[in-house]
């Protein structure tokens, strides 16, 4: 392998040169215990920047094997070690200070994450060596290349910010980072022996910076949660952690059981909040988040409305029947879904997804799918109404199907005579009140009427037509992008995953891009359920991690940036695609 001292010699060599010359650095190069690696440059200093890789022996590194000794501590460990190195990157761009050049020149990134720990392809740990993928854009004046720079750069500083990144971390913060997420993980795996979808830790903090930030807010008036005692559970932890200057083997907080959960409350406070941390609960998070007790079934699937959305035959025909000019409900398809329709839709996908439980805001729902009081009912007869309402199903759901249902509802009380448990929050804290709302329900009837007719059955599964889906654009075969967290360019259409609330990494959107293709070209043949193209995505994601996504990826070479998405998302997406064709099987899952 070229030594670093030959990668000088070629960014000397080519120094003032046009920024083509730049292919010459392709390759490896070795510098004692280092190896960079320049997998591909970029077309111009304004173009995404070029992929880099960096490893370091372990012999020099010594990065602690108990630290990645499962798949979680893997997981955990890796996820660190990204934001070391994102930590050390911007402090060295801090005291560079000078720009170095036209457009991206000097930039280097990696993909580390947000609030949520997630498997990603950013960092990858063997026995042998760490590595890190990079993005570093290659310092040019224009079009002219700049070599001096460009060695300063490439054949110092990147060794420098591996240096003070991967090289003998402080094994304190690594272990207390690690253990968390462990933790977190080992209270996720024992949710549901002990009867719960979710758990809210004691002390958790949960409201955010802002609309716009997913940050902790810190401020002196923010409630830290209490469970009320009637609902508080003790969980096992793997590690013992300091809790309020005492170090405990276990912790304490509200059980959200399976079943029928409702969140009330008046506005303002906090319902919310609590359900957003549950929605996000699906994932570990990083210690000092405010969430990092907020443990949820990763099957848990937040259903909103979303008119406009597509939708092709699903069947709602349990929600919604008998539909204007006949228009059919067993399979049902729209460009243009109906605030009711989309969430009817969303919440029989989500189950064909196989979710263990669904996650829903009045905030974010149509009011006429989730209740019609009794009022309603006498001015428009059942037979003018094609809208069964959620409130008519959710126990069924629960019954039948075994999905419970966590519902913030502040402004009906129809809801209580279907709920298991009632917690209302009051200033931002939480207590039990489903003894009054059984009361309620039984002294001041709500005067409604039954209307569901049918049971609900099992859900349909479906089978993603071959064709449909077309990555390509114009000259290109493959055209895909992720343009943002909720933005997904394919082929020639746009996904819209606006309404997707729980995807929450700009990484993960582009996994599912990429997975998509991946999926038409190598899963979707007109036979396959979407269940099972799910499922063989996610064998893939478990065996082989997400390298393989890039269609242009080849072994040993950095694979883009890629966080791993949940398949609800990942079927979200697809459900989303408006050129998709489906048919039903005669399948039904149980
Ligand atoms: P609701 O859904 O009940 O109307 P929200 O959950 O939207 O209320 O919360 C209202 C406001 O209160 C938000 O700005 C939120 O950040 C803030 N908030 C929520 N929980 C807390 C808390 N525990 N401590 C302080 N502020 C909070
Ligand atoms: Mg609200």
């Amino acid at each position: 392998m070229p030594s670093i001292a030959e990668l000088r010699q070629i960014l000397k060599r080519i120094d003032g040169r046009s920024y083509n010359a730049y292919h010459e650095i392709r390759g490896e190069f070795a510098l004692d215990a280092f190896t960079l690696c320049v997998d591909h440059v970029q077309g111009d200093p304004f173009a995404t920047p070029s992929k880099l890789r960096l490893r370091v022996d372990q012999g020099l590194a010594r990065l602690p094997e108990e630290l990645f000794d499962n798949p979680v501590r893997r997981l955990a460990f890796e996820d660190f070690l990204a934001r070391r190195v994102h930590r050390a990157a911007r402090d060295d761009a801090k005291s560079r200070g000078e720009r170095l050049g036209s457009g991206k020149s000097g930039v280097v990134l990696v993909d580390a994450g947000g609030q949520e720990v997630l498997k990603r392809t950013a960092t990858v740990l063997s026995p042998g060596w760490v590595e890190v993928r990079l993005e570093v854009g290659l310092p040019a004046n224009r079009r002219r290349i700049l070599g001096r720079v460009a060695e300063r750069l490439l054949c110092d500083r990147l060794f420098a910010i591996a240096e003070a990144s991967l090289v003998q971390p402080p094994t304190d913060e690594a272990r207390h980072f690690v253990d968390c997420i462990e933790n977190q993980e080992a209270i996720r795996g024992q949710l549901s022996s002990l009867g719960l979808i979710a758990f809210v830790g004691n002390g958790s903090r949960l409201p955010r910076e802002s609309g716009a930030s997913d940050r902790p807010l810190v401020a002196e008036n923010v409630v830290a949660f209490e469970a009320p005692e009637s609902l508080r559970v003790g969980i096992d932890l793997l590690h013992p952690v300091d809790i309020g200057g005492s170090v405990c083997s276990s912790i304490e907080g509200l059980g959200v059981r399976k079943g029928v959960t409702l969140i009330v409350g008046g506005g303002y406070h906090g319902k919310s909040t609590l359900l957003d941390a549950i929605e996000r609960g699906v994932y570990p998070h990083i210690p000092g988040d405010g969430r990092e007790w907020v443990i949820s079934d990763h099957s848990l699937v937040k259903i909103r409305a979303e008119d406009g959305r597509r939708v092709e035959k699903v069947d709602i025909d349990a929600f919604i029947r008998n539909l204007p000019q006949g228009r059919s409900t067993t399979a049902f398809e729209s460009d243009d879904a109906s605030g009711s329709t989309s969430q009817a839709a969303s919440l029989v996908e989500a189950l064909e997804a196989g979710a263990s439980g669904l996650l829903l805001d009045e905030d974010t729902s149509a009011t006429n799918f989730m209740v019609r009081d009794a009022r309603m009912q006498a001015l428009i007869q059942k037979q003018h109404e094609p809208i069964t309402p959620f409130v008519e199903r959710v126990r069924e759901l629960c019954e039948a199907l075994s999905v419970s249902t966590v519902l913030v509802m502040g402004g009906c009380g129809d809801y209580f005579d279907t709920a298991d448990t009632v917690i209302a929050l009051r200033d931002f804290l939480p207590l039990e009140v489903t003894e009054e709302a059984r009361s309620i329900a039984t002294n001041a009837s709500s005067s409604r009427q039954k209307e569901a007719v049918d049971p609900v059955g099992a859900v349909a599964q479906r089978i993603p037509l071959r064709g449909s889906i077309d990555a390509s654009r114009g000259r290109k075969r493959v055209s895909i992008r992720a343009r943002a967290l909720d933005q997904i360019e394919f082929g020639r259409e746009e996904i819209d995953l606006r309404g997707v609330e729980q995807l929450v990494d700009r990484s993960q959107t582009r996994a599912i891009a990429a997975a998509i293709y991946f999926a038409a070209e190598r899963l979707i043949d007109g036979d396959r359920t979407l269940r099972d193209v799910l499922d063989q995505l996610d064998e893939l994601f478990d065996e082989r991690g997400l390298d393989e996504l890039d269609p242009c990826f080849r072994a040993g070479h950095h694979p883009g940036n890629f966080a791993r998405p949940r398949r609800f998302e990942l079927a979200a997406a697809i459900n989303r695609l408006r050129s998709l064709q489906m048919r039903q099987s005669g399948k039904h899952d149980s």
